[in-house]
């Protein structure tokens, strides 16, 4: 679909992988070749996204417009990356449900604003991408009950016995 030529590619490589919000009702996987899906409450969405350097773009003070945009678009505090999905309607079965109206990166953390299509009111959905599985170093210890650092014989969090 893109190759390394594509000049967005670093954008589409500092975006990739996998983003959660806390209260678990949202999940984003982003791939480095201009695919996304996101899932949210009980639907889901697939399409390919665009991205905007919006620090490129001109300065990043509240008010700016994009001027090649077709409606008017107001730069978050903290924007650096506007997502700009070719998709944006969240389907449960063949339902629409939400609409993502607006999607952006900025400091670690992705946002998406979901618009219900059922009553237009809006959501603001704030993810942070979920850790890739850091291997462990030399007499580091991962516990089932999520404690991971240096131990004996028994987790200094739950007590229990390493085998
Ligand atoms: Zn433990």
């Amino acid at each position: 679909m893109t190759s390394t030529a594509n000049p967005d590619y670093k954008y589409y490589q500092k975006l990739e992988g996998t983003w959660k919000d806390v209260k678990g009702s949202c999940e984003a996987v982003l791939s480095r070749f201009a695919g996304i899906e996101i899932r949210y409450a009980s639907g889901k969405l697939s399409s390919s996204y665009g991205v905007t350097d919006v620090m490129l773009s001109g300065q990043n003070r509240g008010g700016l417009m994009i001027g090649m945009m077709a409606a008017a678009y107001t730069i978050h505090d903290g924007e650096e990356i506007k997502i700009n999905l070719n998709n944006r309607i969240v389907y449960e079965g063949d339902k629409t449900i939400y609409r993502v109206s607006e999607a952006w990166y900025g400091n670690e953390e992705l946002h998406l604003e979901m618009m219900d299509l059922n009553d237009g009111h809006k959501e603001d959905v704030v993810l942070v991408r979920v850790k890739e599985d850091v291997p462990l170093a030399e007499g580091e210890f991962q516990c089932s009950c999520g404690y991971r650092g240096e131990a004996r014989r028994f987790c200094p969090n739950c007590g229990k016995e390493i085998i």
